[in-house]
């Protein structure tokens, strides 16, 4: 067979020779050790906690070694394509403060663009036309209902399914057969020659999971499809050689195309990167573990993260957590270093699937939050509104100054002890909206509408705005005696038989009536943060 001609045929004119290629993309002038990772999403829009997590990886080993991260667009795949998906990636993993060197739509160096696949088109074909040459490649002319019919075959037959061996039937055809079905104008895809043995294993070692064993790719894989585009495979190991990645952080559902992904470096005469293949993340339901699934689990897209209000830096906090064993510890013992300074190794990523639970997030997120100043958290709950907010909570920040006034109390910044209230943006607007004119009863007294009334109209009768706290506190008391309740709490304790109830219990009813809610912050500051006129409406409206 003249491969020469057979390589004309089917992708004709003139391709750049391949060594312009390795002038065009040099290597890159970086120290010794550092690693060239990259991000490659497909636009597919939908962006989830796994890409989250390999883009934390991928982000701090580059830039930990001095190294580079890029983001290559993988859109090779036209049916999947979803538009705008590319800005909704790159502003998702804006948020979570992903900061990528080069890539679509980042600027930065463009050496090693284009960084849309599709506008690589001529690089992969230039390639394929090289490997059809050297009899590496050849046109596969298969149909769907035939390659269909075979893999049925191979089911019943209980054998691995796909393009190999004996069922790699265009791989025999001769040049007459080729040139006829060319001739003709039948449709073709280029296919790997694959020159492996399934049945021969060896051991490959994955920078995460550690040795593993792998058996020899035998697969005839597509590497240009129909039209003429590279398949992931193929356009994956083009890109990454020419492009420079050191390393390869990915989700190992990858794992299982390695020995193809192999063979398609060994045969382009390229050096493999370094691989890891990262584990899913999985998540209890009931007894048992799962994979979070895109289906039964919102949280799993990052939108989830975004629409609820978590804090960016909580959520990645969080991550760091699953994705490094002492990274908890560290951030316990240094909560203000940058998260940069931890010392982060692909070593210490979990070899079998992190668990992912919205409780321990919610604990982070509570605790980091309590660490941000009012001003912070004021801005913070700010860019969620104006993302995500109704009219509402934007009419929370019409008075900065009050907002403010509220936060210092909600959060204890105002040099009390920091309490830790607010578990997200959307959670932290609801949990302060009895600062502002919606008023709504959350929780229900614990007393009878008799006692209610009593309790309030005692306190209405004594209350007097002008007072400190501590007289403030002294009336309640008087109230809570005056109706049969323990002024002490200690009093209380030592014969609860002989009290209604205690101090608390009036203090609740005045909390209720004025907030809505059993618990809260201080409640004379709540009351001189809400101003006479509402807190004396309040309790008026309560005894209806
Ligand atoms: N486009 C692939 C994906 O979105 C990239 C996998 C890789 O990182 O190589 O899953």
């Amino acid at each position: 067979m003249d491969f020469n001609a057979l390589a004309e045929r089917l992708l004709p004119g003139e391709y750049p020779a391949l060594e312009t290629f390795e002038k065009r993309y040099p290597q890159r002038d970086l120290p010794a050790k550092a690693e060239v990772t990259r991000l490659a999403p497909s636009p597919t829009g939908f962006i989830h906690l796994g890409n989250l997590f390999v883009a934390i990886a991928n982000e701090r080993i580059a830039h930990q070694s001095g190294g580079r991260l890029f983001l290559r667009i993988e859109d090779t795949d036209l049916k999947r394509k979803v538009d705008g998906a590319v800005e909704a990636v790159i502003s998702a993993l804006d948020y979570f403060d992903i900061r990528f060197d080069e890539g679509a739509q980042i600027g930065g160096d463009e050496t090693y663009g284009p960084w849309y696949q599709r506008q690589r088109a001529d690089i992969y074909r230039a390639y394929a036309k090289e490997l059809i040459r050297r009899g590496r490649a050849y046109p596969c002319f298969c149909t769907e209902e035939e390659l269909s019919a075979m893999r049925d075959v191979q089911t019943a037959n209980k054998e691995t399914t796909g393009y190999y061996g004996k069922y790699a039937k265009c791989r025999t055809l001769s040049e007459g057969e080729i040139c006829a079905a060319l001739d003709a104008g039948k449709p073709y895809v280029i296919r790997l020659r694959s020159a492996g043995d399934a049945s021969r294993k060896f051991v490959f070692h994955d920078e995460i999971k550690g040795d593993v064993n792998v058996s020899e790719n035998d697969q005839d894989v597509v590497i240009l499809k129909s039209d003429g585009i590279p398949t992931y495979h193929f356009a994956h190991a083009v890109d990454d050689h020419l492009m420079r990645t050191t390393l390869v952080i990915r989700g190992e559902e990858w794992l299982a195309s390695l020995p193809v992904h192999l063979e398609l470096f060994s045969a382009l005469g390229f050096r493999p990167p370094k691989y890891g293949h990262n584990c899913s993340l999985m998540k209890m339901d009931g007894a048992s573990k799962r994979k979070l699934s895109k289906r039964k689990d919102p949280e799993l897209s990052l939108s989830f993260y975004r629409q609820e209000g978590y804090h960016p830096f909580a959520v990645k906090v969080y991550m760091l957590t699953l994705l490094n064993s002492d990274f908890e510890e560290w951030h316990a013992k240094f909560p203000d270093k940058p998260l940069e300074e931890f010392p982060f190794r692909i070593g210490k990523m979990s070899k079998s699937g992190a668990l992912f639970d919205l409780d321990k997030l919610n604990d982070i997120s509570r605790t980091e939050l309590s660490r941000l100043s009012e001003g912070e958290m004021l801005a913070f709950l700010r860019g969620w509104t104006l993302d995500y907010g109704g009219e509402r909570e934007r009419a929370y920040f019409a008075d900065e100054a009050y907002l403010r006034e509220v936060l210092a109390l909600c959060m204890g910044t105002a040099g009390k002890k920091r309490r830790k209230d607010f578990v997200t943006a959307k959670q932290a607007l609801e949990e302060i909206g009895y600062f502002f004119s919606d008023y709504r009863q959350r929780d229900a007294y614990r007393v009878d509408p008799q006692t209610r009334n009593a309790v309030i109209s005692a306190f209405l009768a004594t209350y007097s705005h002008e007072n400190d706290a501590q007289v403030w506190f002294s009336k309640v008391k008087e109230v809570a005696a005056s109706l049969g309740f323990a002024a002490e709490m200690r009093d209380y304790k030592a014969n609860p038989d002989a009290y209604r109830g205690s101090v608390s219990d009036v203090a609740e009813v005045l909390r209720i009536a004025v907030t809505g809610r059993a618990n809260s912050p201080d409640l004379w500051s709540i009351m001189h943060i809400l101003g006479e006129e509402r807190t004396r409406a309040r309790l008026q409206a309560a005894l209806a």
